[in-house]
């Protein structure tokens, strides 16, 4: 007999389980999470070797985010959970061969010697500059209203975050917000400006907000969806081994096949990644205006070092295209998070691959180990060989808002609106970052508690950069 619950939840990583802990809150909803793995967790994946603590999905994320904060009270794991302050470490983007200290706050980046005199002035350009029309690239953008001595600078940023190619993400689809304010005021610093004395206005006296910290567990990332998994009964709440091959509306019912048979909801939450959505919905939905979008598939080499090897004090350098480098860049974990190493030791973990260098990924171990080494070796200081070396290769990847993105997104929108009950969330939809995924994820949760269908917010908000 088919099973019939209020909400079936497709994908357990953190999208799909915080979908579940806040269904959980809702006195008497039935709610079935499908994961198709053995484990739940999805994208985040920690691994722990030899006294190294390293990650081979995301290595934490900012506790700015008013949701990410709540579901870390619910969970009670803002008692556990280790932080690093932005305000007390520095980043480094590889310039000309050299690793360039890049200071956290605008005011200091501006005042800091990274671009010339000239293209400090050639950045107030923007004041003055239309909005660039049509759907251009993040370089494009960057270059029309700011000029091109920023571009290294940006190109770092988006390879530090998408491992993606700045010359193929849309500026509209990796900034939504940034590009509502340039529409809206006609210059990014002058609406910068204007929104900034606004919620000065709007916030307490004396109150400023400092810089974020980032945020992970002294076990790593996945205690956090372990954390979030670990009430769902099996059988009961949740099905692990059990992928989704096809869903369709049955009346005012979604029904959804998998291995383990057919199960029958109101209510039907596709979390799963840009990709995996798609190919479900091809069965509900026939003029999606793409089948697939590309990803950037990254390997992390995590290194460990012994005591004559030492890190500049920082999280880490990126390392931008035009620098030809073999390494995307490399956090400095053990800086980050001590105890990432045993003592006396440091712990480092290099990316390599991302948009534009898939056919690295193709190397085996030894060879990505050694040619991450020789790297690494020309901007720190590490003698010797390494007392810790593992590739860490992440099944998924990470999906690339590219052309054609944001009528993708606007198809979703409008499917969520025709089909009651429908709700599609999930990394690469509003963003790809964790706490992206939590608010979305809370904003699903609250629109079946009060049963209505999903709006995306029509206010974008304006997302800071830090390197
Ligand atoms: C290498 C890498 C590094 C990253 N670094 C960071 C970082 O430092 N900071 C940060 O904030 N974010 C980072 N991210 C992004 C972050 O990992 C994602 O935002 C997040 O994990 C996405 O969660 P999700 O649940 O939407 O998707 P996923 O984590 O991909 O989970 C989806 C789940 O759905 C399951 N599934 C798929 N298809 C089906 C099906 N048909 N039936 C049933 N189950 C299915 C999958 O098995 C999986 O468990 C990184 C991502 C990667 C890949």
């Amino acid at each position: 007999m088919t099973q019939t619950l209020d909400t079936i939840i497709i994908g357990g990583g953190i999208s799909g389980l915080t979908v579940a802990w806040k269904l959980r809150q809702i006195p008497d909803h039935s709610f079935l999470l499908l994961e198709k793995s053995t484990r739940t967790g999805g994208a985040v994946v920690s691994c722990s070797k030899a006294g190294y603590q390293a990650e081979a999905g995301p290595h934490g994320y900012l506790d700015n985010c008013r949701q990410s904060r709540q579901l870390l009270q619910e969970t009670g794991l803002d008692k556990e959970c280790i932080k690093a302050p932005l305000a007390n470490f520095v980043r480094y983007v590889c310039i000309d061969g050299d690793l360039k200290c890049i200071p956290q706050s605008p005011p200091k980046i501006i005042a800091a010697p990274l671009i010339s005199p000239l293209a400090k002035l050639r950045v107030l350009a923007d004041l003055w500059k239309k909005p660039l029309t049509g759907e251009p690239t993040v370089s494009e953008w960057v270059q029309y209203r700011f000029g091109k001595a920023l571009l290294p600078y940006v190109d770092a940023v988006f390879t530090g975050t998408y491992a993606g190619d700045f010359e193929r993400l849309l500026i509209d689809a990796v900034m939504p917000g940034v590009r509502q304010v340039e529409k809206e005021h006609g210059s990014v610093i002058r609406g910068l400006v204007k929104k900034k004395k606004v919620a000065r206005k709007g916030s307490p006296k004396g109150k400023k907000k400092g810089l974020p910290a980032m945020t992970s567990f002294p076990a790593g990332m996945e205690r956090l969806v372990q954390r979030l998994g670990e009430d769902l009964r099996e059988g009961k709440e949740i099905l692990h081994s059990c992928g989704v091959s096809r869903c369709r509306k049955d009346g005012s019912h979604w029904l959804v096949g998998t291995g383990k048979g057919q199960f029958r909801s109101s209510n039907l939450v596709l979390a799963v990644p840009v990709n995996a959505a798609l190919s479900l919905l091809n069965t509900i939905s026939d003029n999606a205006p793409q089948t697939a979008i590309p990803e950037g598939k990254i390997v992390t080499i995590a290194l460990g070092f012994g005591k004559d090897a030492s890190l500049p004090p920082g999280f880490g350098y990126l390392a931008p295209e035009q620098e030809k480098r073999f390494c995307l860049g490399a956090l400095f974990s053990s800086n980050m998070f001590p105890g990432r190493a045993p003592k006396g030791h440091i712990l480092l973990e290099s990316l390599v691959g991302g948009r534009r260098h898939p056919e690295r990924l193709n190397l085996d171990d030894d060879t990505l180990i050694s040619k991450a080494v020789s790297d690494m070796k020309q901007l720190l200081n590490l003698p010797g060989e390494p007392a810790y070396a593992e590739v860490l290769r992440p099944k998924g990847g990470i999906p690339q808002l590219e052309a054609g993105y944001p009528a993708l997104l606007a198809w979703r929108n409008e499917l969520m609106q025709q089909k009651k009950g429908l709700y599609i969330t999930g990394f690469g939809w509003e963003g790809i970052g964790l706490n992206e995924m939590i608010k979305t994820a809370f904003r699903v949760s609250d629109a079946i508690a009060a049963g209505l269908q999903d709006k995306t917010e029509a206010a974008q908000e304006v997302k800071k950069i830090y390197f």
